[in-house]
Order: C-alpha cells, then structure tokens, then sequence
C-alpha cells in the first residue's frame, strides 16, 4: 500500500464539513486541540480502493482571514504541504454566500476540487445547478453532492482520486483580474517574489496586505528587506483596503455562477411551529418547552442501558463468592466487587443517558430545530459570550450534568463548549434536587421555600461570575458576536446516519469515561477502607480531622465535610453518608453507591446531630460541589482536556 494520502475538509460554518467527515471515517476518528490553543482538532482516517487516506475537519469560519485562532490555523495547515488535497465544501442552497471560502482560497497552492454540499436542499428549493458548467470555469473538479446521502459518495470518491491523480488547481485568473483593478495592488504584489512564504502565492499574499492581515503582513516584514516592506506599507496606506478586496471577491463569484443556477420560485413561507419560535412572547417559553420535551425523550432509550448498569450490581455476589472460594484476599474481593463492578454500573447508567442526550439533540439539531434554539436565545447567551445553543446543556442540567456536558456536544465553539459545560456544572441536578429539599425541609420546615430559592439566585450569579472569570480566557472576542442567522428549512431526519454515529459516540464514551471512573471509584473506596468497619479508622476520617480547623469556619465538621467530599462521587450519597455516619451504622462507600441499609428516624437523627447553621452551610457547599463522577467523566470527554476538566474542578471546590 503506498503511503496515505492527506485531505483537508475547507467550508464555511454549517457547510457539512463534519457530517462528511464522520461519514467517511465512522469510528477512526480521533479528536485532540490544535498544539497550545483553545481549537479543536478531527482527524480519521479511512480506506477506499486498497488506499489509505487521512482526513481533517479543518475548524471553521466565513473566510481565510486572520480574525482568529481558526482561520489561521485552517490556512496553516493546508499551505503546510500536509494536506495532499483540500476538499472545499460549499451550501449548495445558498451558494453564493458560501462561495466566499473558496474565493479567498483562491491563490493558496495546494490541488483541490468543490463539493457542492446540500444538493438535497437546493433542489428542494427549487433551484437547479450546473455543476459543470462551474467546473469548466474554475478547472477543478466540481461536483453537487449530499453529505448526508450515502448515495452521493461513489462520486465523491472518485472525484477525490481524480484530483489527487490531475493535482488539479484552481483558475485564479478571473479573481487576479479583479484584484487588478485596485489601485496599488498589481505594484505590491509585484514587490512579493513568488515563493516567499511558502504555499501561498504573491497574488492571494498581496490580498492579504490590503485586508492588512496582521499575520501576513507580519510575516512579510520579517521574510522581505526592510525597504521593500516599508514601500508594501506605504502602498497600502493610500490604497483602498478590504472592503476593495471584499468586493473583487463577490464579483468574481457572481462571474463564476453566472448562468449556472436556474430556480423556480419556491414560495418560502415560515411555518406555524416557526410563527411560535420567533415570537418575541412566546419564542423563550416554546424553546424551554421543547427542550424540557427533548430531556424526558432522552430518558426512553436511556432505560435498557440503565437497567443493565442495575444488573450488573447483582454480579457482586457471585463473584464474591466465586473469588473467596479460589482463596482470594479480602482486600482483592472488595476491590473487584465495591470498585470494578460499581463503577461498571456506573458507566452502563451512564451511557445509557449519553445515547439518549446524543440521539435526541442530534435528532434536533438534524431536523433544524436546533438552529430555531440558537436563534431565539442568542442575545441572551451572547452576553456570557456563549451560543445561543448554550441554553440546551443549561436546561438539561437541572436533569443530569452529564446530560448537559454530552449535550454540549452540539456547540462547535471549543472555547465555548467548555464555557457552558463550566457554567453548566452550577446547574443543581436532579439528584442536587432529590437532596435540598428533603435536608431543608428537615431543618427548616416551610423556611426550605427560601432555600431553594437562594439557591436558584445563587446559581444564576454563580454562573455570571464563572463566565466573567474564564470568559475571557476560552472565548475570543471575536467569537463574541450574535450569529447573523436565518432560519434553515426543516429537514426530514436521516436516521440511518444519525444512528450510526450516536452508537459510534456512545461507544467511544465507554473507553474514554473508563479511564475516569474506575481509578476515582477505586480512590474513593481506598480513602473510605476500614478493615474493622468504625469510620474512625478511615484515611477519610484522618484527613478529615486533619483539616476540621479549616472546614469549621465554613461551618463544616469533619462529618459533614466528609458527606460534602462523598457527594463529588454521587449527590445523592450525601444524606446517606451522613445517616452512616451519625448513626454509626452502614460505611461511607456503601452509603455513596447506595448499598446501606435503611435507618429508620433518620430525620429526628440528623436534626438532634446537626445544628441548623451547619445544615445551611452543608446544602449550599453540596448543591455547588463538583458534580458526580459520570458527569465529571462526561466533561472530560466532551472537553477531551484533563486540564480544563481539573481546572473547573478546582474552582468548583474553591467556590
Ligand atoms: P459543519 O459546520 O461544516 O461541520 O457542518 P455539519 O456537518 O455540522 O452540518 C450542518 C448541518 O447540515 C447538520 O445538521 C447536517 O446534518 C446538515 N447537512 C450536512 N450536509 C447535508 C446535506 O447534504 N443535506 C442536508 N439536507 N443536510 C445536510
Ligand atoms: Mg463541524
């Protein structure tokens, strides 16, 4: 087999980029950060005709421009020489605008050919394009395509093959014509020798320095003399700059699509769900309500894995037994059962809820209704500096953390996916809200009303401070903007691809969670060890003890304190870590994972036991702790970074 071959995936935002990549790599996928940024990386791989080829979704904007980590990291690597050919994708429904990505390609020296992506949409628009007659003026292979039709790939690879084979490049002849008629332009770019940086021509260079793109021009300085730089600048400076640029750009589309799409009008009319949607009255509470809607469907196809994760429980006994029998350590036994199979459970409870997250928003986002979400929250979401789509992960969270970081999926923004996932976590999940009401109305009778209540304003100021705080760190500012949006039409679900893909994502959720959950599980349970079952003797408890000095002035004993670290393993733990340990009865583990026995009066216990002070301090510390294992997992994975994931962490505990 000769060696792989590289392509690129080039498109504006919402071109399909990601659908056709995970259609051509299926599970050989692998997700990273760009080296020292806050930009995701896609890589896969995938076999076709006896070759192997390598593929990167390249992170997206509208242009090549230098406004952000993005686009710089984009052109960087397709003029590395990395990319064997670039594959640019471009919406077929609104071809003009989206265009505008390979023109300001043009003049890169790297092969590549145009898919004409969402030939669905467009033709159900009523729109009709000639592909070839675009391929005959461009001279790459051009042809119409759907990503997430199956049918469309036999051309698509055969297209690939033939533009590796032709190195085909793109005709800038028509675009260098219009460049030509700014002033200034054809003299700068003749003060460029050819060559100088690498994979970029004089002319797509000369562009760039009347855009004044601070990384091109910067570049420059340092490859060209020092007078022939200052001579570009002062060219420049008495040229008209990018919107010259911007409009060479757009008239040479209109020439290249000129005559090539023929449209019967469509009547375009906004549906009923759609009047709702973008109504200023009802728009918020419609979103809420759908995805309220979406959270309980995501619990249907959770229940088989759920139940699973409870069966697995009861392999406890017999492999107790069976180990025992064979003469294994005590220590061994507990470790296979309390830690191995728990965590199991675990993970099975989890993915099932990561399936029905990922199937139930994809099926959202695929039919269009997450772009109504995106649209109707935007502004809001905005002033965190996050996506309108943010408001998706938020509300599911009052469910499951893990629901909300899985959810958070949809966000394409790494920056901001990991800001919703950290303002998320304030969220109080539904086990935060099986615990506060029942502790407070235990020690405060009807007063839980004001609780809960502060605990909501809590939250919401909890979040703002946490976007403040690391806003500006994950969020560039140019990400800051609202999309300038139109509302795409609705689209029949391919369940067939969603499908493939959702059980791809739970599958690889299963091998990356593993690695969290066990060795904090297996952690806990150590930390938790007694060999003659009095909390006393515990690790727990000695540093527990330890540090009571310190947790008492934020009005936690070491019992508490110890209730307050178990909850970080499952909140619901929490009053079952405190029942074991004023009752004296039950371990803190067996509390955590819920295997205890019932105490009865466990009320009257835990009022006689904790004054009420220490009770407020203890349900305001749980509710706003780290949230359980499986969530902590869930970010770990949706962020795919152990420092952001322990970062939060820390913030959360210093919170
Ligand atoms: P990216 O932002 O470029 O990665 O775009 P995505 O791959 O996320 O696609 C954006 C949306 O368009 C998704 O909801 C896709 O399911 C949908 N989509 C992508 N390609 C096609 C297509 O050819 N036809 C239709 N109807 N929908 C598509
Ligand atoms: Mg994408």
């Amino acid at each position: 087999m000769s060696a792989a071959a590289t392509i690129a995936l080039l498109g504006q935002p919402n071109s399909g980029k990601s659908t056709l990549f995970n259609a051509l790599t299926g599970l050989r996928q692998h997700v990273g950060n760009w080296p020292g940024k806050t930009v995701e990386k896609k890589e896969g791989s995938f076999t076709y005709g006896g070759k192997e080829y390598n593929v990167a979704d390249l992170p997206g904007s509208y242009s090549l421009s230098a406004n952000s980590d993005e686009e710089v990291i984009t052109r960087d690597f397709i003029t590395s020489g990395k990319a064997d050919v670039v594959c640019i994708l471009a919406d077929s429904s609104q071809l003009q605008r989206s265009l505008f990505m390979l023109a300001d390609y043009a003049g890169i020296n790297a092969p590549c050919f145009l898919l004409l992506n969402m030939a669905d949409v467009a033709a159900d628009q009523g729109k009709k394009i000639d592909a070839a007659a675009i391929e005959e003026k461009l001279g790459i292979p051009v042809i119409p395509f759907s990503a997430t039709d199956v049918k469309s790939y036999d051309e698509f690879y055969k297209t690939l093959e033939k533009a590796i084979r032709k190195d085909s490049r793109l005709d800038v002849s028509g675009l260098k014509e219009q460049y030509e008629s700014i002033k200034g332009y054809q003299e700068i770019c003749n003060l460029i020798p050819e060559g100088i940086i690498p994979g970029y021509s004089s002319m797509w260079l000369a562009s760039k320095v009347l855009e004044n793109d601070r990384v091109v021009v910067g570049k420059l300085g340092n490859a060209l003399d020092a007078e022939t730089f200052d001579r570009i600048k002062e060219i420049r400076k008495s040229s008209q700059g990018a919107v010259a640029v911007g409009g060479c750009k757009f008239a040479w589309i209109d020439d290249v699509i000129d005559g090539a799409i023929q449209s019967k009008s469509v009547k375009v009319t906004l549906g009923k769900l759609d009047r709702i949607y973008t109504s200023k009255v009802w728009g918020k509470p419609a979103v809420v309500l759908t995805v309220l809607l979406g959270l309980i469907a995501s619990f249907i196809p959770a229940i088989p894995p759920m139940i699973i994760g409870e069966l697995v429980l009861m392999l406890k006994e017999p492999v107790a037994a069976g180990l025992s029998a064979i003469g294994c350590a005590e220590f061994i036994i507990l470790i296979a059962t309390d830690v191995i199979i728990q965590s199991f459970s675990y993970i099975f409870k989890m993915l099932g809820f990561v399936f029905g997250v990922t199937l139930v928003f994809g099926l959202l986002e695929e039919v269009g209704i997450m772009a109504r979400i995106s649209y109707v929250f935007d502004n809001t979401m905005g002033k965190l500096g996050l996506q309108g789509k943010s408001v998706m992960p938020f509300l599911v969270s009052f469910g499951c953390t893990m629901g909300g970081a899985a959810g958070a999926r949809v966000i394409d923004n790494w920056g901001q996916k990991v800001l919703t996932i950290a303002l998320a976590w304030a969220v109080p999940c539904g086990a935060a809200w099986a615990t506060i009401p029942m502790l407070s109305s235990i020690f405060f009778g009807p007063g839980a009303v004001w609780v809960v209540t502060v605990i909501l304003l809590t939250m919401l100021l909890h979040m703002y401070v946490t976007a403040k705080i690391f806003g500006a760190k994950l969020v560039q500012k140019e990400d800051r903007y609202g999309m300038i949006m139109e509302l795409p039409p609705y689209h029949k679900p391919k369940f067939g691809s969603l499908l493939k893909y959702v059980l791809g994502r739970t599958k690889d959720t299963f091998f990356r969670v593993i690695k969290v959950i066990i060795p904090i599980c297996a952690i806990f349970w150590f930390l938790s060890y007694t060999a003659d079952g009095i909390a006393e003797s515990t690790i727990l408890y000695k540093i527990g003890s330890a540090i009571e000095p310190v947790t008492k002035v934020f009005g936690l004993n070491w019992k508490l304190f110890t209730a307050y670290v178990a909850s970080a393993v499952g909140k619901e733990g929490a009053v079952g870590v405190l029942t074991a340990l004023y009752s004296g009865t039950g371990s803190i583990y067996g509390a955590v994972v819920g295997t205890n026995a019932a105490v009865d009066n466990q009320a009257a216990l835990l009022l006689a036991n904790i004054a009420k002070p220490e009770a407020l301090a203890f349900i305001f510390a749980v509710t706003f702790n780290v949230p359980c294992i499986v969530a902590l997992a869930a970010t770990y994975k949706e962020t795919h970074s152990a420092k952001w994931t322990f970062l939060i962490s820390l913030y959360y505990t210093v919170f």
